[in-house]
């Protein structure tokens, strides 16, 4: 054997991918540059959703504003309630 001193640290120190694999344990893969996954698991370059992707978007019901704006109600709704109440 060759007495030559591998220099593996930074390789091994590398992020993983992590992605759950079939025997129930975590991918180990080093995780592409900018990626949280490794090639196998949708870190390839080209996968994935494009950034602002509306795609899965029907009604906007679960946009944020929309969110919001039913908190809002909700409150202006408890408030109304708390005043009717103080009024018996
Ligand atoms: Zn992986």
């Amino acid at each position: 054997m060759s007495d030559h001193a591998r220099n593996t640290g930074p390789m091994l120190a590398s992020p993983r991918c992590g992605a759950r694999t079939r025997s129930g344990g975590a991918c180990r893969a080093p995780a592409l540059s900018g990626r949280k996954r490794c090639r196998m698991h949708g870190g390839a370059p080209g996968s994935g959703a494009p950034k602002a992707n509306r795609n899965a978007r029907k009604h906007g019901l679960f946009t944020s504003d929309a969110i919001a704006e039913r908190r809002q109600i909700q409150a202006l709704l408890g408030e109304a309630r708390k005043l009717l109440e103080e009024m018996k």
